[in-house]
């Protein structure tokens, strides 16, 4: 159970409902950090009183500063300080909601200062995946997962009380605002189009992964270092409904799955929580108001995302941070119109070949790799 908490990505959408979560709890909150959001940075400092602060732009830092020069909190800035608010002492649990690469030097700090990590920043372990688990089992902190397929996995896996006995994970995934349409019809979408995602709300570089499934690729790598399963027994499942969060087969043929309403405070608190379980602001399931839930197959043709990123997995080494990378590039360049959405796909299944992938000796490894994936997009644009 946490006492006390640092929060990585504080304005977020995680992050946001994660202080809902912990002051519900009467979790103090010692440090948050966030890229630009000045207004509501001051109102988080205002309500929070946390030892730090740190606002990773520098010119946002300085107005910052001066906003809350009446306070007690200290504001840092750049790498320095979310390395800072990573480590702080007062702490015995980091979350890390930050989006993309940025996140894997902090996760790494957090677990040698001896932090439990709370991580809902899944790329860090898609890209650095042997090297984050080594540090977390050479520290003997806990890596519990926030991610809802992944929370409800780690719950499900209660009822597991030796590896022997499980046979696969089976990831649900809603199928994003593009399910049903096949590969010529998403020729020409929108980033709007891509931005209206069907259940859940989340930030725009989650929700366009959502739309390519490259999120629930991601998902199956980040599923494989969490719970140390192949690649060939991790299942995805798409389930529009979002109800079923994920499930756990056992060698028998039985079945366990986690459910809720598609509310990510659930697993933000199971994962601040765990053990223990407390009454959550969350509202209750009623399935007689949902009614019908539905499973159906993958179109592994028009999302080439998924295949990719189990190909990754195959080759090992830096290829998950070369899919990784190429992945965050074109998202972005896909929001900010300069390639087209079918695009992602292609140039996420071409980095594989692209980039020469290597074995992991230590960050450096990762970091270049997530660069040469990034520079392949950006030469072939
Ligand atoms: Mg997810």
């Amino acid at each position: 159970m946490t006492n006390n908490l640092s929060i990585l990505g504080s304005t977020g959408s995680i992050g946001t409902q994660a202080i809902d979560v912990a002051r519900k709890l009467n979790i103090k909150v010692s440090a948050i950090t966030a890229n630009s959001n000045v207004k509501l940075m001051e109102e988080q400092i205002r309500l929070l009183k946390p030892e730090i602060a740190v606002m990773y732009q520098e010119s946002a830092a300085d107005e910052l500063k001066l906003r809350v020069s009446d306070t007690n909190t200290k504001i840092l800035t750049g790498m320095d300080g979310l390395l800072e608010a990573a480590s702080i002492d007062s702490a015995d649990t980091v979350l890390n909601s930050l989006v993309g690469m940025i996140g894997l030097l902090p996760t790494l700090t957090s677990a040698k200062a001896k932090k439990n990590i709370a991580l809902a920043n899944k790329e860090t372990l898609v890209a650095g995946g042997d090297l984050v688990m080594r540090t977390i089992r050479e520290n003997d902190v806990k890596l519990l997962p926030v991610d809802s397929e992944h929370s409800a996995i780690f719950q499900c896996l209660q009822a597991c009380p030796e590896d022997r006995f499980l046979k696969k994970l089976i990831l649900t995934a809603s199928g994003g605002p593009f399910f049903g349409k096949k590969y010529d019809e998403l020729r020409d979408v929108t980033v709007a189009e891509a931005l209206n995602h069907p259940n859940w709300s989340m930030g725009a570089k989650i929700t366009v992964d959502s739309a390519s499934m490259m999120n629930k690729g991601l998902e199956i790598i980040e599923a494989r270092w969490l719970f140390d399963v192949d690649v060939d027994n991790i299942d995805v499942v798409v389930h529009r409904q979002s109800i079923v969060h994920s499930l756990i087969e056992f060698v028998d043929n039985s079945v366990l799955a986690q459910l809720g309403l598609p509310d990510m405070r659930i697993p933000i608190q199971y994962a601040l929580t765990y053990p223990e379980r407390f009454v959550s602001p969350a509202k209750p399931l009623n399935l007689w108001d949902v009614g019908n839930l539905t499973f159906e197959k993958p179109d592994y043709d028009t999302f080439k995302c998924l295949n990719a990123c189990k190909d990754a997995l195959r080759a090992g080494g830096t290829a998950p941070a070369i899919v990784n990378g190429a992945n965050e590039m074109a998202n972005s360049l896909f929001r900010e119109g300069k390639i087209k959405f079918l695009e992602i796909g292609e140039l996420v299944s071409k980095s594989l070949d692209a980039v020469e992938s290597r074995p992991i000796k230590d960050v450096s490894d990762i970091l270049d790799a997530d660069k040469n994936a990034r520079d392949f997009v950006l030469s072939s644009i």
